[in-house]
């Protein structure tokens, strides 16, 4: 695992698995800003429509990785992260809409 942080070598594994997913998230955190050019899902159908497509794509990368150490295979797993990105900011845009349906439904029942 490499983070690329100086004094990297003296972290414990833990924390080196924390950093990694606060980078994680900061990078989720950006896509789902970028997102924010269409507007909050209408449906669960629509989240899951979305979602889905990004499966889609993720699985395209998978299915074209040869698993050799060439560049193209270090580009190609690039694309793999960006993928995921994609399909962890959707799955949070989801998750807003089921925020929002609980919010009505809680005030429906008031
Ligand atoms: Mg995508």
């Amino acid at each position: 695992m490499i983070i690329g942080i100086p004094g990297e070598e003296k972290l414990t594994e833990q924390a080196k698995e924390d950093f990694l997913i606060i980078d994680y998230l900061k990078q989720i955190k950006l896509e789902i800003k970028k997102a924010k050019k269409f507007p909050p899902f209408a449906s669960l159908h629509e989240g899951y429509a979305v979602l889905k497509e990004e499966v889609e794509e993720f699985w395209d990368e998978v299915k074209n990785f040869k698993y050799n150490e060439s560049h193209e295979e270090s580009e190609s797993l690039k694309n793999i992260e960006k993928e995921l990105i994609q399909i962890a900011a959707m799955a949070v845009k989801n998750l807003q809409l089921v925020d929002k349906m609980k919010a009505k439904i809680q005030e429906a029942n008031k």
